[in-house]
């Protein structure tokens, strides 16, 4: 029986692994991590992160052929093919700082392969890396191989958050980098065997490694950028009178540009997007081509713009000032279907709204209250005003709010400002509210 080992059981590994246990009965595996409240959680019934269809997915296989693990030498030390599948954030100090990715839990990782396994091993990066990372791994394994033999695989994960478990049982693609030498080939071979288990073969790319790295980083830093196509155009709608939604069905019913992902927005938000594109600066500078590094730098700063710009607009139209007014914010997860918070841009419009000294109330059915105090606090907030969360309450998940009663309750005028033009406009009007759509005329 072929053996797996995941390092790392978070929003990557986890998911992705579960998947491969249920597609692929005859295979062994193990999700391990060094957080041991992780496992606890992937082994009972509320699992650490929440994705629609993964609760589903892991009771199907969990402890048949698939297991949590905080055992994690063991388990490598078993293993035929070692997915790694570890946090690579933007690198806070020293050298690169605020750009390069950090790479010390990969290293820490690929140290640990080295000192416990006896057996030759497939080593597979997961997580997304810079450009040329598998040199680096490659140099710490062979220094340390004692003859075992390891082969480097890419084999970056596309998945997005919310959509997770969709994602994974029907790829766009699966992409495998690996050495274009008999070894490497046969590394490649044998990866592709296991997606091949339920991904048609015209769905499995294979590359080089550096092919592979990359084009993680470069899908990541392609879809930001369309997100900051369509952000800069709102703003461009509200100053001129155009409708960014009418501008959106118009450009995207062009076939080479399509209609994905042009919903214009408050921002991007997750813990990809941002830290990938200033991977890809820091790999751009690095190789002497400032003039590329700027050019992706500008996604982000439009995504910061566009965050700001909704914050000036709420502080604008309510008097040019929210000190003492008391704000509902709803939503506080980056998008939706996730409770993942890294990055939302929720953060930065509560702390624009805070700064001004708004009474702000917080509610997000699939984050919790710690959360949020976490991620305020971890972006340093002055807590002398008050900050109110809602406790969640999984029973109003879905639940409609009624936007009359909300309306009686409220100080007149009464506004909504809509991040991501979800709300019904035109209703929302005919009740009384002054409503703010992004990237829309005030009256549509
Ligand atoms: P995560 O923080 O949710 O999970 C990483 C896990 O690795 C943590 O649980 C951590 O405890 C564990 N870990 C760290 N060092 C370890 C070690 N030495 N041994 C064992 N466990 C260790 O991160 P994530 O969101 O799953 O992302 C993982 C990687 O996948 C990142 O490189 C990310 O960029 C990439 N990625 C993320 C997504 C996404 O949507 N979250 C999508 C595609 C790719």
């Amino acid at each position: 029986m072929v053996k797996i080992c995941c390092i790392g059981a978070g929003y990557v590994g986890g998911p992705t692994m579960a998947v491969i246990a249920v597609k692929c009965p005859a295979i062994e595996v193990v999700v391990v991590d060094i957080s041991k409240p992780r496992i606890d959680a992937w082994n009972s019934d509320t699992l650490p992160i929440y994705e629609p269809g993964l609760d589903e997915v892991v009771k199907a296989c969990r402890g048949k052929n698939l297991f949590f693990s905080t055992d994690v030498e063991k388990h490598v030390a078993e293993a035929d093919i070692i997915f790694v599948s570890v946090n690579t954030p933007t690198k806070t100090r020293g050298l690169g700082a605020g750009k390069a990715a950090d790479l010390t839990y990969w290293e820490s990782a690929a140290r640990m392969i080295a000192d416990v396994s006896k057996s030759d091993k497939i080593v597979v990066e997961k997580s997304t890396v810079p450009v040329k990372t598998a040199e680096a791994i490659e140099k710490i394994l062979t220094h340390n191989s004692k003859g075992i033999n390891y082969q480097i695989l890419s084999n970056p994960e596309f998945l997005a958050e919310g959509t997770a478990i969709d994602d994974l049982f029907k790829p766009d693609r699966v992409l495998i980098g690996g050495r274009e030498t008999p070894e490497g080939r046969k590394a490649v071979q044998a990866l592709k065997e296991v997606y091949a288990n339920w991904v048609p073969e015209e769905n499995i790319i294979t590359t080089n490694l550096w092919s592979a790295e990359l084009s993680k980083l470069a899908a990541n830093a392609f879809l930001a950028q369309r997100i900051s196509s369509v952000n800069a155009m709102s703003a461009l709608c509200e100053a001129t009178g155009a409708n960014v939604s009418e501008v959106s069905y118009a450009i995207g019913k062009d076939s080479r540009i399509g209609p994905k992902f042009l919903n214009a927005s408050v921002g991007f938000g997750g813990s990809c997007f941002q830290k990938d594109i200033l991977n890809l600066v820091y790999i751009c500078e690095c190789n002497g081509l400032p003039e590329v590094a700027n050019y992706w730098k500008q996604v982000i700063k439009i995504n910061d713009y566009q965050k700001s710009r909704f914050v000036n607009r709420v502080v604008s139209s309510m008097f040019n000032t929210v000190s003492g007014k008391k704000v509902a914010v709803l939503g506080f997860a980056f998008k939706k279907d996730t409770g993942d918070t890294r990055e939302t841009p929720a953060i930065d419009v509560c702390k624009g709204l805070l700064g001004d000294k708004a009474q702000v109330s917080i509610y997000d059915p699939q984050v919790t209250e710690d959360q949020i105090q976490r991620d305020l606090a971890m972006n340093k907030f002055d807590w002398d005003h008050p900050m109110h969360l809602q406790p969640t309450s999984p029973s109003s998940v879905k639940q409609e709010l009624d936007y009359q009663k909300i309306f009686n309750n409220m100080q007149k005028p009464a506004f909504v400002f809509d991040g991501r033009n979800v709300v019904n406009a035109d209703k929302l009007r005919e009740i009384g509210f002054i409503v703010y759509s992004i990237g829309k005329p005030l009256d549509a």
